[in-house]
């Protein structure tokens, strides 16, 4: 692969297998943007602040010392040196995370970030898949392959709550609708970017596909 494949949708669309695969099988690096997010949003509760005050929060987000992995295989995310992969999917993050990356200095900061770091990996492996809300629209307009996966609110969930069991959390399955059809509706009716797919993104509907179908058909576009 060379540049960057840009793939952008809601929750619960299998993106995050589907991206790390992808970046696998291509022998690219992989971002996942949501964890930074999630990384910033779990030093806020920390630090003991509302997660609503976007002031307190636009304050704390410059303090925060924040790492993610780029290998697809081992994506670690970080505070302060210490690996956080799976304090930041809790519930309590879920809740927080959307009103926190409302926030435009929060978004700001991590946008930059976010393109140093394909900037260091494109010059190192050449080409890079970064998974997000905003990655066609905003972090890399110029990707040479936009992917905006989406699928139905039921395969949603039930991905979501397949994910929570295999990962030891257990959860309700009206709850676990209920809580990604939430922080959808923060994530697209927010002020600043938005979750939308770019215009010249390809949609691709995972609600009947499995992840070797959806890897298989998204190779062919990434390669082609
Ligand atoms: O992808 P994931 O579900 O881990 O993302 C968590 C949250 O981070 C999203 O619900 C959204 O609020 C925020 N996010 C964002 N922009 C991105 C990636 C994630 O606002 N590029």
């Amino acid at each position: 692969l060379r540049g960057v494949v840009a793939m952008d949708g809601p929750s619960g669309t299998g993106k995050t297998t589907v991206a790390r695969t992808l970046a696998s099988r291509l022998g690219a690096g992989y971002l996942d943007t949501g964890a930074m997010y999630r990384l910033v949003t779990l030093a806020v509760l920390r630090a003991g602040i509302d997660p609503t005050d976007a002031a307190a929060v636009a304050g704390h987000a410059g303090t925060v010392e924040l790492d993610v992995g780029t290998d697809p295989a081992r994506p670690a995310a970080l505070l302060a040196g210490a690996e956080l992969a799976a304090e930041i999917r809790t519930e309590e993050v879920n809740r927080a995370v959307s009103p926190v990356s409302a926030v435009p200095e929060v978004r700001e900061l991590l946008v930059a970030r976010q393109r140093e770091i394909i900037e260091r990996v494109l010059a190192a492996t050449g080409g890079i898949v970064v998974e997000g809300r905003d990655i066609g629209t905003v972090v890399a307009p110029d990707a040479g392959l936009k992917i905006y996966l989406t699928a139905s609110a039921e395969v949603r969930a039930e991905r979501r709550g397949a994910q929570d069991a295999a990962a030891g959390r257990a959860s309700a399955p009206d709850d676990t609708r209920a809580s990604v059809e939430r922080r959808d509706r923060l994530d697209s009716t927010r002020a600043a970017s938005p979750l939308r797919p770019a215009e010249d993104a390809v949609p691709v509907d995972t609600s009947e596909l499995n992840i070797d179908q959806v890897i298989i058909a998204l190779s062919e576009l990434a390669c082609r």
